[in-house]
This record gives structure tokens, C-alpha cells and sequence, in this order.
């Protein structure tokens, strides 16, 4: 794994302020939250994964109320979201620690994979710097066909 390159959102002044913010969420929110928490990083789920595995555990949630609380979640900073043209929006947690790693995403199902790759990172930070600006995130969502559903595809 590359040491973090980027100084400016890993400080610990983000983390406690994210921390803080978590702590004044609805029990409702912080369940959502909790639940993504549980499954850990690198875990990239639907609106509608959600509202299943709540309603697993005896939530009774409405997807509409799922929709809203991922949304506001990602809009504290606290999940991101991944907006993917064929599969609809992904969620996953937001963590300094694991900020600059993208992704690769199939079209027909869904399925997401991670990587990390300095190269992009590097092409991230020479753009950012030959146009004065400062780099902070660069997140790179790569369009394919799994295994599955290229084989499908080929039938
Ligand atoms: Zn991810
Ligand atoms: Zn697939």
C-alpha cells in the first residue's frame, strides 16, 4: 500500500470533526452508519443492499427513509457515493485512510473491485499541478464487464 501523498484531508482535524458530527446523528442514522462500519472498508453497497440487510436485522425502514439517510450520511462526509452510469449509485464508507483508490465496476451487475494505482495518482497530481491546482482526491471509475457477465454476453 502507498504511504498517503496527500496531506491536506488525512489530518486528524477531519477525522474528530467527522467523529463529532457522527455522534449527533439519529440512532436511525447511526445505525445505517453503524452497518457499514460492521462490513468495513472496501465494501460498496446499494441503497437497496442496505435496506435489505436492515431489514434483516429487524429494521423496519422504508427505502425512501434509506435512500434519504444514505444520502445525508454522504453529504456529511461520513459514506461516500459512487455515482456509476449502468449501476446506479454504490455507497461506501468514507475513510482518510482510504481515500485514493478506484474502481472497477461492471456494468451489467454491479459488481465493484477496488485498486490502488500510483500511476493515476501521479497523473492526478501532474495535471492538478500544471493547472495551479491543489489535488485532493483522485478517484479514478473504471467501466467493464466481470468475468460472469462477459461470458454471459459471448452466449
Ligand atoms: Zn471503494
Ligand atoms: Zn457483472
Amino acid at each position: 500500500m502507498p504511504a498517503p501523498a496527500t496531506p491536506a484531508l488525512a489530518s486528524g482535524g477531519l477525522r474528530s470533526s467527522l467523529h463529532d458530527r457522527g455522534q449527533r446523528l439519529t440512532p436511525q442514522r447511526q445505525r445505517v452508519l453503524g452497518l457499514f462500519e460492521r462490513i468495513g472498508e472496501g465494501a460498496h453497497l446499494s441503497a437497496e443492499e442496505v435496506h435489505q440487510r436492515l431489514l434483516r436485522s429487524d429494521e423496519r425502514v422504508s427505502l425512501a427513509t434509506v435512500y434519504r439517510t444514505l444520502r445525508l450520511l454522504s453529504s456529511m462526509g461520513l459514506l461516500q457515493e459512487l455515482e456509476l452510469p449502468e449501476g446506479g449509485r454504490r455507497f461506501e464508507l468514507a475513510s482518510a485512510a482510504h481515500r485514493d483508490h478506484h474502481h472497477l465496476v461492471c456494468v451489467r451487475c454491479g459488481q465493484t473491485e477496488e485498486f490502488e494505482s500510483a500511476a493515476v495518482l501521479e497523473a492526478g497530481e501532474l495535471a492538478a499541478h500544471q493547472h495551479g491546482f491543489r489535488l485532493l482526491e483522485c478517484v479514478l471509475n473504471v467501466r467493464a464487464l466481470c468475468r460472469c457477465c462477459s461470458a454471459a454476453e459471448q452466449l
